[in-house]
């Protein structure tokens, strides 16, 4: 609990700095929070939203959402992907939060484990809590990939779902394919050799904010019980509107009693259903994006910096987030980052010490201001 809290702590006493120093004196890369705009298409339909003449758009609708959005979101994973994905292969969802709680609902039975690859989301120890499952660990290598012999070290008899995060929050790292391949490759092993079937949840935010045009396989087209977890929060910057989706293998052979439980999880959880107006709202912004050039000038700014200043860092090709090494303690480090009004987050928070979290989405100046600090604090560790 103590790890896991380390984001809203470090966000409180960021609250506490600003009033002390002001605002501008204070360098807050501590929340993973879209400062872009949504882009101006969603204005435009925002502004048009209540021209409609259609009544009952605003009433309880299928828990699993509106048929024209579950159809547009099935259409775009279709071309993606090459597949054939429905709209009743899709549920909208509150959030990529609301869709992965909604699966584990579903699929978990007490004392099942759910395995998560560290560097993680913090997050997603609670939600395995939430319904009754144990969270398994798995290690990370040098380039912050899961490291696949611990991988088939900790998969048991037990194992029910494994949590991906590609790119990853936050590691900022985009899992090769080849590695996706051999996630799925030494689950089905494993299913046959224990007689069991395994979920695999692919929670995707980032998705879209991927700056080097990484293959990024789709986990609906590569394993029969993959499930896609994502949401409009980062790549339309929406994460205040509560909007996403999941999405089901269209093979799946228990697509339907899958899909039943679903919507039961999305229904009984308390969401009923996805906001209606957001999801009116997506379906017309569907194959649009916040302004993500701006993301990667900004991850290049941080990166070459803090390279040049001697940090250690693997270079991110996605999300908004540079996850460096801290040359002592983390918390420690953290600290002394902090004596320079330097806000980011202990990896202990995210099951990796020894490494730091910046969320680089803030403005270019606050990123410029923040350098000085930066190189003062390493400067004292460098041989
Ligand atoms: N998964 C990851 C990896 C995230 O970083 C976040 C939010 O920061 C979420 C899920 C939750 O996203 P949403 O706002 O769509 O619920």
């Amino acid at each position: 609990m103590q790890d896991s809290s380390w984001i809203r702590k470090m966000f409180e006493e960021g609250v506490e700095l600003k009033k002390k120093y002001g605002m501008e004196n204070v360098y807050d890369f501590s929340l993973g929070n879209p400062n872009l705009d949504p882009p101006d298409i969603f204005f435009k339909n925002l502004n048009n939203l209540n021209k409609s003449t259609k009544t009952n758009i605003h009433g309880y609708m299928p828990n699993s959402g509106f048929e024209s959005t579950r159809k547009a979101v099935a259409n775009k994973i279709s071309v993606e992907s090459s597949s054939n994905l429905g709209p009743d292969d899709i549920i909208m969802t509150v959030g990529a939060a609301g869709a992965i709680n909604v699966i584990l609902h579903s699929i978990l039975n007490p004392n099942e484990e759910v395995i998560i690859f560290k560097p993680f989301f913090p997050e997603y120890q609670f939600y395995v809590d939430n319904h009754q499952g144990v969270s398994r660990f798995c290690e990370f290598n040098e380039n912050f990939e899961p490291s696949l012999i611990d991988f088939e070290s900790i998969i048991s008899e037990k194992t029910k779902a494994i949590i991906l995060n590609s790119p990853n929050n936050p590691s900022g790292i985009t899992y090769s394919a080849k590695t996706i391949k051999k996630i799925v490759e030494i689950t089905e092993k494993y299913e046959k050799k224990f007689g069991i079937e395994i979920y695999i949840i692919s929670d995707e935010p980032y998705r879209y904010l991927e700056y080097e045009n990484n293959e990024q396989p789709f986990i609906t087209s590569i394993f029969e019980r993959g499930v896609i977890a994502t949401s409009f929060s980062k790549d339309l910057s929406l994460a205040g509107e509560r909007i996403g989706y999941l999405a089901v293998n269209p093979q799946n052979k228990n697509k339907k009693s899958l899909i039943s439980a679903l919507n039961f999880s999305n229904r009984t959880l308390g969401f009923v259903n996805a906001p209606a107006i957001a999801q009116r709202l997506v379906e017309k912004s569907i194959n649009y994006l916040a302004d993500i050039e701006t993301y990667k000038l900004k991850r290049d700014l941080m990166y070459e910096n803090l390279k040049s200043f001697g940090y250690e860092i693997v270079k991110p090709a996605g999300g908004f987030y540079l996850f460096p090494k801290s040359p002592i303690d983390d918390i420690e480090f953290c600290n002394l980052l902090k004596n320079e009004k330097i806000l980011v987050v202990p990896g202990s928070g995210f099951g990796a010490p020894n490494h730091f979290r910046i969320s680089y989405s803030v403005r270019d100046d606050v990123i410029e201001n923040s350098l000085n600090g930066f190189k003062k604090v390493i400067q004292n560790f460098k041989n």
